[in-house]
């Protein structure tokens, strides 16, 4: 159980379970059968693998639409399912699935939400982003008090002596708002070009050449304690150099990648490091709970937003006959379906 798990249940019909591309478009599948969810996702922003990956590449292969950014096709799922005034739950991981007794599931996240649902859909792709870590002994031992992987509070950071590593926009991002609140700040980057805007590299190279900033190419080797402190970083350079830094902080800011987390000890069938799934509604081992897009394994899975697209179609069906069995259930064009258009917000038929 999850220590923050005091706060009030949200009450839904359905939960989902990661905001990419599947994700999203399955607010619009039940929207439209008039089914109510909310959708949480361990990023501070939707858009799973899209957003966080590869943002500005086009994509190709999505019907209808010849050539589409990977984040405009993002803005515009996000628009598609503005009429459905889903609860964004951004920036927190579901940590624990369990059915109750009432045969309704509970669900719990890292943040301390509790939801009270009738059904689950795991859209959680390849899993749920972490931050690559600092590969150097006893790293581990200092994370959460001296060395962090995302800023929480920007304060923690004023007057320490701060060594942020990376190359990409968000260490530069920091560099350029902690020069001048923390007490010295150093860079570390193992190469000499930067992933980053080039005009966050331009000042970060004026600030270097100030003084401001301590730049340094290379990578971090080893932490140096003292009384059971991290008092620096031995920085080893392209030349196998060795530099100690003084720092009493480390923010490191070497991206995130996926991993299955949580997803795998909820006690579903997995196959190769993917959710079982039946091809008809697309649910897992455990009635109510749906798998759709990434994380689901089937056989002929293609790991496409199309195919992911069609899951989170008949999911809603499944989602939809789980929790009201009796309803009968029809296909309904959104062309001519007087519900549907209104559900959609959008003038009825001629
Ligand atoms: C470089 C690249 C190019 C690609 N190009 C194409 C292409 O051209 N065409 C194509 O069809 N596909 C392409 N793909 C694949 C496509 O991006 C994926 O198929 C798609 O993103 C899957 O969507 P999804 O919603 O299932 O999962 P994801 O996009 O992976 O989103 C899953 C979300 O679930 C969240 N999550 C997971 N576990 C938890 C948890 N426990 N709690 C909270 N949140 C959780 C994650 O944080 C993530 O945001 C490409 C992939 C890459 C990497």
């Amino acid at each position: 159980m999850n220590s923050a798990a005091a706060s009030a249940a949200i009450s839904t019909e359905c939960v989902i379970i990661g905001a990419g591309p599947v994700g999203l478009f399955a607010v619009f599948e039940l929207g439209l059968l008039g089914i109510k969810c909310e959708i949480v996702d361990s990023l501070a922003h939707p858009g799973g693998q899209c957003t966080e990956l590869y943002p500005d590449k086009p994509i190709y292969d999505i019907p209808a639409l010849p050539v589409c950014g990977a984040q405009e096709l993002v803005d515009r799922l996000l628009k598609q399912i503005k009429p459905f005034h889903v609860g964004f739950h951004l920036g927190q991981e579901v940590t624990d699935l369990t059915r109750l007794e009432s045969g309704r599931f509970e669900i719990l996240t890292s943040a301390g939400a509790r939801f009270d649902a009738g059904s689950v859909i795991i859209a959680g792709g390849l899993g749920s982003f972490q931050p690559r870590r600092l590969m150097v002994p006893d790293a581990e031992r200092y994370e959460g008090t001296q060395i962090h992987y995302r800023v929480r509070r920007a304060e923690d950071f004023h007057g320490k002596d701060l060594v942020i590593a990376g190359g990409g926009d968000s260490a530069l991002d920091w560099v350029l708002e902690f020069c001048g609140k923390a007490r010295s700040v150093a860079l570390v980057h193992r190469r000499a070009d930067f992933r980053a805007q080039p005009a966050s590299v331009t000042r970060m190279k004026e600030l270097a050449a100030a003084g401001t900033l301590r730049h340094l190419e290379g990578t971090i080797q080893s932490l140096v304690t003292a009384d059971g402190r991290m008092t620096g970083l031995s920085i080893q350079g392209r030349d196998k150099s060795a530099t100690e830094v003084l720092c009493d902080r480390v923010l490191a800011c070497f991206g995130l990648h996926p991993k299955l987390g949580p997803i795998a000890n909820w006690g579903l069938a997995l196959e190769k490091k993917a959710l079982k799934v039946d091809t008809e509604k697309f649910q897992t081992t455990e009635p109510g709970i749906f798998a759709i897009g990434d994380i689901n394994s089937y056989p002929g899975k293609k790991k496409l937003i199309l195919s992911g697209f069609h899951e989170a179609a008949l999911a809603a069906f499944g989602v939809q006959h789980h929790i009201y069995p009796e309803k009968r259930q029809f296909l309904q064009y959104t062309t001519t379906s007087p519900i549907m258009r209104e559900r959609l917000g959008v003038a009825p038929p001629d």
